[in-house]
């Protein structure tokens, strides 16, 4: 069997500050894996025009898993050509369909399980002739069934407790949801279900975050409770994210974006792509000692050497370096 490869798209403002650390990592507990870099996000459209070049695709295609930095600059907010839609691109060009992010403070450990390729941000949207401007949220129940049983799996590996959040009071969408959840549910009988309404989720999440265990839901409900999610366990900095498919590679990546306030001062937390890089080794590469090993480290150095977002002094490259140290220890 040839060896694994991880493709590595550093991407824009601090990511490549952060990506450095995550291959230095990668390097140290997976010295058989080979590091391919690719451009992506506004690094790419400078170099060729292309938020996401078919060359970069192409590599990512043929990895076993992506590793990438947060895309995004200011320089592109009003562009045609956004450094955006090259993330976007890739995930559904990949089919990545079942984003996974953890989080996990203090009492609380909870997975946010989010439809990545379907819903709002996929479905057709303009304007009309009088002005009006549509977004449209459409599902098939294929999509829904194959995000709500990865869920069951991964609740099944967890505490046994699926929350499925949707707004089934006003949604055709969420009606539809609920139901094909509910009919996947006795494939998984030692999971226990509930629905949650999102606007009620909202609430809980910020108030007892400690009562979930795993979360299901659709893209956009997703996208916003996860950062929520992110922002009651410790912040934007330290969370981590994996993207899944069926078939092809995972997407494996930090849920902050580009941070352009701090790029180039060496000073952004690398904790969330290092908690990346252990989903990818766990998930991705199917290493999960090294994968604990990782998790442990970061935790080690996030309590003895903190970056300056967490009220610490270490700079991006220290920390980096006290992770590898306490891997090296551990590991040798
Ligand atoms: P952001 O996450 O980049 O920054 C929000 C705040 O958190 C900033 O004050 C920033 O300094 C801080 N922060 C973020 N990551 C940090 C880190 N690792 N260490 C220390 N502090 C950190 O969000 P934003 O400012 O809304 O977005 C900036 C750009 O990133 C935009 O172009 C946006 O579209 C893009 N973005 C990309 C992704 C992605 O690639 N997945 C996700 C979100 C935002």
């Amino acid at each position: 069997m040839s060896s694994p490869t991880v493709v590595l798209l550093p991407g824009d403002g601090v990511g490549p500050e952060v990506a450095r650390e995550a291959r230095l990592v990668l390097e140290l507990v997976a010295p058989d894996v080979a590091v391919e870099e690719r451009l992506i996000g506004a690094a790419a459209i400078r170099a060729a025009g292309d938020p996401l070049p078919g060359e970069t695709l192409a590599a990512c295609r043929d990895a076993t898993a992506v590793l990438k930095g947060p895309v995004g600059d200011p320089e592109f907010d009003a562009a045609d050509v956004r450094p955006e839609q090259g993330l976007l691109r890739l995930r559904g060009a990949l089919d990545a369909y079942a984003n996974l992010r953890p989080s996990v403070w203090g009492d609380v450990d909870l997975l946010v399980v989010r439809e990545l390729v379907g819903g709002l941000y996929f479905g057709a949207s303009g304007v009309r002739d009088d002005g009006t401007v549509f977004d449209t949220c459409e599902y098939h129940p294929s999509q829904v069934e194959r995000v709500a049983r990865r869920a069951f799996a991964l609740a099944q590996t967890r505490r046994g407790a699926l929350t499925s959040i949707d707004k089934a009071n006003v949604l055709e969408t969420s009606r539809m949801w609920r139901r094909v959840v509910n009919e996947i549910a006795p494939e998984f009988p030692d999971v226990s279900v509930e629905h949650m309404l999102v606007d009620n989720a909202a609430m809980q999440l910020a108030t007892t975050p400690q009562q979930f265990d795993v979360i299901v839901t659709e893209n956009m409900f997703g996208d916003i409770l996860s950062d929520l999610a992110a922002a009651v366990t410790g912040g934007l900095g330290l969370a981590p994210s994996a993207s899944l498919s069926d078939s092809g590679p995972g997407i494996f990546e930090p849920v902050h974006g580009s941070a352009p306030d701090i790029a180039g001062r060496g000073i952004a937390n690398p904790t969330a792509m290092l908690r990346s890089t252990a989903l990818l080794l766990e998930h991705g590469l199917g290493r999960t000692a090294e994968a604990q090993a990782l998790v442990r480290a970061v935790e080690h150095a996030l309590a003895t050497s903190p970056t300056s977002d967490l009220g610490g002094s270490a700079s991006t490259a220290e920390f980096g370096a006290v992770v590898r140290e306490q891997l090296a220890l551990t590991t040798a």
